[in-house]
Order: structure tokens, then sequence, then C-alpha cells
């Protein structure tokens, strides 16, 4: 690909979801030749309250197991398919009914759930290359994974250059690849992002568009603040700040594979391509701005500790580490006071465990006072060098004590770019409006 540009443009499910959307993505492929590797998930809502494609996979893969009756929801599969085939003309370059009587061959030798799960990108892989009149590269043979699962980056990326370097344009469809005995394995839901990364990465990619609904990523959640603006630059770190609360548009791992290279990732929106969308960069220029997002999560609690002298007793907070490792349990942060340290983790991870976790701690380590308050939520303010900006900080505190919301904890890392504060659950809400108003 060396010296000419090269765009690797990947569309989400509702971008594909039926013949209308087809046709918009074309006209975008069409737009720029320097669209050269296009990445497709299978066709996702049409409407509020119509199924994914892969939900109806997941629903034939459960009956199939189950030993129930497939053919009802593997001919609406088929029709989704077909319906789209034939209203583009089609028919004639895609051999649908073959596929199917393979797909249905396949069930009745009780297939694995990643291989039935994967068909839906197969297949809108194999209707978009026929649609674009550009080659079709199976996932299988380009992207790979070990035998535990996990993803084999560098072999991926090794395979799939050699690839693309004999392949000037192409579809590749996303969300799955193969392990080392030949069976198919997915990522997790939302996975095609990560394809479309990896893809970006082996072509050595300019830029790695996300297509999508929206025109990239809002400052904050537009259920809590009105009408946020859009973010035109974030930089990668920054997004996983903002990503890790819980703004979700892009998968989060998909961000790994082009940081490795240094490739921009743009947020476009399929239903107005006009729109500049978001744009995420390994760096930016941060002068003059402050707040990029604002992002929040209340699905948290705090274990405190007391112990005096903490300071002076080498490994102890190690110590309390360690007995939450051995009961398996992750934990986020763990702002410290001076005889004091306060992990923060998810409800989830505690759920059912509150009392083991006490008296291993309490035996293990003996605190002078331990106790899990559940009523923990936090809110990232992420941005340039927010942490060494005094201002920054007064702004955001003074816009919390000015709508009487105490502050539970605050902290940020050293010469980080964000500030994380912590709030009552019941208060989240009004904390992210009021800090996002100072900086509106
Ligand atoms: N189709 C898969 C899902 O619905 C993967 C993707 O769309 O990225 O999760």
């Amino acid at each position: 690909m060396t010296g000419e540009r090269c765009v690797v443009a990947k569309f989400g499910g509702t971008s594909l979801s039926d013949e209308a959307m087809f046709r918009k993505v074309k006209k975008i492929a069409e737009e720029d030749p320097s669209r050269r590797y296009f990445v497709p998930s299978a066709p996702g809502k049409r409407f509020p309250g119509d199924a994914k494609v892969t939900d109806l996979l997941i629903r034939l893969y459960e009956a199939n197991r189950n030993g129930k009756e497939t053919e009802a929801v593997l001919s609406g599969i088929f029709s989704r398919f077909d319906g789209i085939r034939t209203s583009l003309g089609l028919k004639e370059k895609v051999d649908l009914e073959g596929e199917f009587d393979l797909i249905r061959s396949r069930l009745a030798e009780s297939p694995s759930r990643d291989y039935v799960l994967s068909r839906g990108e197969y297949l809108n892989g194999l209707l978009l290359s026929a649609y674009l009149d550009i080659p079709f590269i199976d996932a299988a043979e380009v992207i790979f994974f070990d035998g535990n699962g996990e993803l084999e980056p560098e072999l991926t990326n090794r395979v799939l250059s050699r690839r693309l370097a004999r392949q000037p344009y192409a579809v590749i469809p996303g969300f799955y690849g193969s392990r080392p005995d030949g069976s198919l394995q997915i990522f997790s839901r939302g996975g095609s992002d990560i394809t479309g990364s990896l893809v970006a990465r082996a072509a050595g990619a300019d830029l790695y568009e996300n297509w999508t609904d929206v025109s990239g990523f809002l400052a904050a959640d537009p259920r809590v603040v009105d009408r946020p603006r859009f973010i035109r630059t974030i930089t990668y770190k920054e997004l996983r700040e903002l990503s890790y609360m819980g703004a979700s548009v892009l998968h989060e791992d998909a961000i790994f594979p082009v940081k490795l290279s240094n490739i921009p990732i743009r947020i476009r929106n399929t239903n107005i391509p006009e729109d500049e969308g978001t744009t995420i960069l390994p760096s930016r220029q941060t002068d003059g701005e402050t707040l990029v997002g604002i992002a929040g999560r209340d699905d948290l609690s705090v274990i405190h500790i007391e112990k005096d002298r903490m300071d002076a007793i080498v490994g102890y907070a190690a110590n309390i580490l360690n007995i939450l490792a051995s009961l398996g349990i992750s934990f986020h942060h763990t702002p410290a006071g001076i005889d004091s340290l306060d992990i923060i983790l998810s409800d989830a991870e505690l759920a059912g465990r509150e009392d083991d976790v006490l008296r291993a701690i309490e035996e293990g380590a003996c605190p002078d006072h331990i106790r899990i308050e559940k009523d923990l939520a936090l809110f990232a303010a992420v941005g340039g060098k927010l942490s060494e900006d005094p201002a920054f900080a007064s702004a955001v505190f003074k816009a919390l004590s000015d709508e009487k919301i105490p502050v539970r904890i605050h902290c940020s890392s050293y010469r980080g770019m964000n500030l994380i504060v912590g709030v009552s659950k019941q208060d989240l809400p009004r904390a992210i409006r009021a800090v996002y108003g100072v900086f509106a």
C-alpha cells in the first residue's frame, strides 16, 4: 500500500441492515477510491423492536442445541439476506441457497456457537463484496486465535498484511477468525470494530473509519445532559477513560491494534456522511481547551479500610490486594489516605460475597476498621492536563458544592488527564449536569 492513501471502512449492523443502507454504503465507498478495505457487521435493527441477525443466530443456536425446531428461525434469517440480495439485483451473483444448505447440514452435526454466530458477518460480507464488486476474504483465513481463544495479534498482522498486499480492494467480514484446529472463534459482542482495527493495522492504513448510526462521541450522556456537544478530537487515552465510565460507541479493544501504528480512528454517521465525526488520535493540541468529556457509572462499591501507621507497615496494601486476588476479585481504583485505603470495585464483583471478603481481610490483615459501602458512583471529567490545572479542579468542586452534592472520594493519576470524583449513586446525574454545565 506504499505511497497510496489507504482508508479502512468498517460498517456497523445498522449501516448494513437493509437495501437502502447498502445503497448508502456503496455511495460512500465510491465517493473516495482510497477506501480500499471494507469490514461489515451482520445486519442490525431496521427499526425499533426489530431483531439483529446476530441475536437471531443466537436463537438458532439455542434451538438447535436443545433439539427444538430450527426451520422457522433459519428461514427468518434467510429472508433477511435474501431480501437485501434480491432488491440489490444480486440474485445471480450470490448463492445464498448453497450457503444455507451448508448451514443446515452443519446444524445436523451440532456445530459450535461461534460457528453459528459468525455466519451473520460472513453472509453480509458475501453480499457486500458482490455489491461493491470487489474480492471477498474470509476472516477465518486471516484473523487468528490461539487454542485458548485469545487473539494472536502478531500472527494475524503478518498473514493479513501479506494477503492485503496482493489485494488492493477487499471485503473482510468482521467479528470472527479461526483457531489452530480450523474451528471458528468470535470476538465479544460488537467485535467487528476489532476486526476493522486489525485490518487497518495490517494495511498500514492512513485512517480507520468506523461508520455507525451516530455522528461521533458526545461529551456527555444525552439521557443525562440536554443536547451535549459532539467531541471533534479525542486521544486514545482520553477515550479509554470515557469508555471505562460507560461511554460506548466503539468496542473497547478496538483501540489497541491501531494504537500500535498511530492510525487515527474516525467515527462517522452512515446516514449523515457530511458530518465530520469524532477523530481519535494518538495525541493532540490541548491549548485553550478544558473538558473533553464527562461520563460516570453507578455500579460501584468501596471497601474502606483503616489501620493506624499503615504507612509504616511494609506490604500492607499489597497483602490486602493479594487477599482479593486469592478470592478471584478484581478492583478498579485504590485511592489512599495516610492511615486508610479505599478499594473501589464493581457491585457485580462483590455480589453475594461481602461476608467472605470482610472475613478474609479481617483475618489476613487485621485492620482497625473495615466496612463496605455500596452507594458509590464515580464520574470522570476528562481532558488535556486537568490534574495539573488548579482552575479546572476548583471549577468541578465549586459546581458540586453549588448543587450541595457531597464529594465522597476524588482522585487523579500523577500527570493524569482526568479527575475522578465519587458521589452517591442518587447524586450522579445531578453531578454530571452541574459539572458539564460549567464547561459547556
Ligand atoms: N454482529 C455482532 C454483534 O451484534 C458483532 C458486531 O456487530 O460487531 O455483536
